[in-house]
């Protein structure tokens, strides 16, 4: 039987990032992945294959619409659904090799199948044949991600009522797809078929969409898709969907308490994603979960049993890549016995529609119910040299800041690379920096960054130079 110093159970971004940290610090590390390529949801039918998605369905967009204005003329411009799917299954299959290259480089040993715990420091790996093997470790970290979510009345039939992994997945272009769920998912691969001509029609149950976002960011964000055709239900309750055959009908509870029914060809369900720990043997371990379903941990991401540790999507905090590679990062040096530090409240937020949408810190209203007294400087891009001459002139960039000390409390954008944007915030937040602190430092021209010092400029003396 092997031994290892650490094992780690599941190949997410979570999991690998924690592997080669492990590695680079002289234990002996195993990854065990019961899929055949590496790299989890975030590599497969995650974050890379939608952003794939993205870009080719962006670029359809232009063509078609914003290429004659400048001065390109392009006819006859279709859209190839099955070489969009191919180009993303190339992208996806590139990347998760890189993580196998990662892994041997590192002298990972990894194993391909179902990773479940005898005990605390043995695991039985079962794979695809079914045959076992087992393994023992003085420590390891879950690190199982997390699987789609569905309420009772919206089962997914993976045909026509499907998640996030099978709208990455289509064989054609559906003249209307419903969507349920106004969050990233929905509005994300929501904007790839709406490019590509879908009719998109959202029902959400709040009456925003975004709704854990800054509300300045999801009114501008609803102009913004509007303006794509999509539609939104919003304050509507989903009570069932059915497969029709060759299409959907969606019943839903309006605001009044009216029943409301919609067809369309497709309808993806994308409600959140819940903590994925079947099969694990948690019960062997002593691991405990807690009434989410998340693996309960410390503040230093240590389970119930001592030895075994959780991070990413599997645990609390926000079901996102960066955090979950934050995490394994964190374990991997404090077992190493360093004093990692991960600071929860700058964990960036983006929404990759175009103009995409970025957020760090608290929400005017969060700040607004804990009773804190602001000033908040806001810039619209369309005021920027930059976005006239690309023709991207929809967004803002919002900068909140304590009203006595200036300091920055949270920064919302809704603008063109906004994903990238927000790290200049990310890193003055870090610092707490005041927003006069931003609006002193020089920003190239002609950039979008210079919204970023205007709105600072707005929120520290309101005096924004170019509106
Ligand atoms: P995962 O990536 O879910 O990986 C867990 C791995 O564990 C899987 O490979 C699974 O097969 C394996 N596993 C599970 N159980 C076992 C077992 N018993 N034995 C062996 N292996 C096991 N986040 C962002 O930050 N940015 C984005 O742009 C973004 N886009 C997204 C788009 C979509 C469509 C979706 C669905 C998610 C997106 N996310 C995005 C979220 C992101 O993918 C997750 O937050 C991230 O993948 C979580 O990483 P993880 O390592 O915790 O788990
Ligand atoms: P989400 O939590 O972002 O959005 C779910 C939406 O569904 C919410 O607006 C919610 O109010 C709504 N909803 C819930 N129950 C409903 C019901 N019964 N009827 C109608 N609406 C309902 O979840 P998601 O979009 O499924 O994404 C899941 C996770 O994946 C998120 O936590 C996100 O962090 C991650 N993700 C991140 C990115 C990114 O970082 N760009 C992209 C995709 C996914």
């Amino acid at each position: 039987m092997s031994n290892f110093d650490i094992t780690i159970i599941g190949s997410g971004p979570g999991g690998y990032v924690a592997a080669i940290r492990c590695a680079q610090l002289g234990m002996k590390t195993a990854i065990i992945e019961k899929y055949d390529t590496l790299g989890g949801t975030c590599l497969n039918v995650g974050c890379i294959p939608s952003k794939a998605l993205l870009d080719s369905s962006e670029h359809f967009h232009n063509a078609t619409h914003n290429f004659a204005e400048h001065g390109i003329d392009v006819t006859d411009v279709k859209a190839n659904i099955e070489q969009m799917i191919n180009r993303k299954n190339d992208v996806v299959a590139q990347t998760c090799n890189g993580v196998k290259f990662l892994m041997d480089k590192n002298n990972i040993e990894v194993f391909h199948g179902t990773g479940s715990f005898v005990n605390n420091t043995t695991i039985k790996i079962t794979d695809k044949e079914g045959n076992e093997s087992e393994i023992t470790s003085k420590h390891s970290i879950i690190a199982t991600g997390s699987k789609p979510n569905y309420f009772p009345g919206m089962e997914p039939d993976k045909k026509r009522i499907i998640t996030s992994t099978e709208v990455l997945n289509m064989k054609e272009i559906p003249s209307k797809m419903l969507v349920i769920g106004g969050g990233v998912i929905g509005l994300e691969l929501g904007s790839v078929f709406a490019r590509l001509g879908t009719k998109i029609e959202v029902v959400e149950f709040e009456n925003t969409i975004i709704p854990t976002m800054d509300k300045t960011m999801s009114k501008e964000l609803t102009k913004v898709l509007k303006k794509e055709g999509f539609k939104f239900h919003l304050n509507h309750r989903v009570q069932h969907v059915k497969n029709t055959g060759d299409g959907v009908q969606l019943t839903a509870l309006n605001k009044k308490g009216e029943e409301v029914t919609m067809d369309a060809d497709y309808c993806l369900v994308a409600v959140g994603r819940k903590p994925f720990t079947e099969g694990l043997g948690l019960e062997n371990a002593g691991v405990k979960l807690n009434n989410r379903g998340q693996v309960e941990v410390n503040d230093n991401l240590q389970t119930s049993s001592p030895n075994i540790y959780a991070i990413g999507d599997v645990v609390r905090g926000a079901m996102l890549a960066h955090k979950a590679e934050e995490e394994g990062v964190y374990v991997a040096e404090m077992l190493a016995g360093q004093k990692p530090h991960i600071n929860y409240d700058l964990i960036p937020g983006v929404v990759y529609t175009w103009p995409e949408v970025a957020s760090v810190g608290k929400t005017e209203e969060e700040l607004k119910s804990a009773g804190k007294e602001l000033k908040i400087g806001q810039f619209p891009i369309k005021a920027l040299g930059r976005a006239r001459a690309s023709m991207d002139i929809m967004g803002t960039i919002k900068i909140i800041a304590d009203k006595e000390t200036d300091e920055v409390l949270g920064v919302h954008m809704i603008a063109p690379r906004a994903a990238d944007l927000i790290m200049e915030a990310v890193v003055a937040m870090e610092y707490r920096a005041s927003a006069e602190d931003i609006a002193r430092i020089c920003h190239p021209h002609p950039t979008y960054s210079e919204g970023v010092k205007e709105a600072a400029l707005a929120a520290t003396e309101n005096r924004p130079l170019h509106i």
